[in-house]
Order: structure tokens, then sequence, then C-alpha cells
């Protein structure tokens, strides 16, 4: 697994700092938002550190696809199936904070409102 020092997602990852582990395994860790937009408000990241959307690299577009498949089976797993939103901000002007690719899995809330 490649960590880069200093990512907290890494870092929650490696379980060095605390984070609320919904999902994990050998490719993908899945942990709830520390300051949640809804009521279920998950990050699905890949467990190497892959720091947006653009730095996937071409050999690893089936990591996309388990990524949104996890995201998938933890809005079932969470009741939320019947609604439920996935969003991955990349790059400072697309709302992407924190520089290791994850996914937003937001539900438990009307969605229909805005795209935040
Ligand atoms: P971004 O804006 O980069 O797409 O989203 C980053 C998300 O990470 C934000 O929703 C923010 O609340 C969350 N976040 C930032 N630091 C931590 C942390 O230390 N632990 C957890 N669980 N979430 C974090
Ligand atoms: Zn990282």
């Amino acid at each position: 697994m490649t960590q880069q020092s200093g990512c907290i997602f890494c870092r929650i990852v490696a379980g060095e700092i605390p984070g609320d582990i919904v999902y994990r395994d050998a490719e993908i860790a899945a942990f709830r938002d520390i300051h949640p937009l809804a009521p279920i408000h998950i990050l699905i990241v890949p467990t190497q550190h892959i720091a947006s959307l653009n730095e996937v690299p071409e050999g690893q577009q089936s990591l996309l696809g388990r990524l949104v498949f996890v995201a998938r089976r933890l809005a079932e797993k969470e009741k939320a199936a019947s609604g439920y939103r996935v969003v991955i901000n990349t790059g400072r002007e697309g709302g992407q904070v924190v520089p290791h690719l994850h996914l937003h899995l937001l539900a438990g809330r009307r969605l229909d409102d805005e795209l935040g």
C-alpha cells in the first residue's frame, strides 16, 4: 500500500488517526465524514494514495468502478438505496480540499435542491 506522509486520509486508512471506518478491503476504505452535510455522509477512498480523479492511472480504471460499487453497497447497507448522491470533487476549483481521491456518499435528506 502506497501512503503519502502527512495525508490525512492515508493516516485514517493506516489507523494512525481515528476514523469511523464503515468498510475496508485491500483496495478501498470508507469512513464517515467528520463534518457531515447530510445524515449519511461517507467518504470512500482508495487505500493507496491517489491525489485526485485526474491522477488515476490509465491502467487502474477498474478501481473507479469498484469505488462507485462500494458507494452503492454502503447506500444499501445504510437503507438509503432509494435516494442518494455520489460526488467526486476534483481540484481546488472543483471544491476538492483533501488531496486524496474520495467519493462522497450523501443520503438521508432530500438532495434535489442543490448540488452540494
Ligand atoms: P473535499 O472538499 O476534499 O471533496 O472533501 C473533503 C471532506 O473531508 C470534507 O467533507 C471534510 O469534512 C472531510 N474531512 C476533512 N478532514 C477529515 C478528517 O480528519 N476526518 C474525516 N472523517 N473527514 C474529514
Ligand atoms: Zn493519501
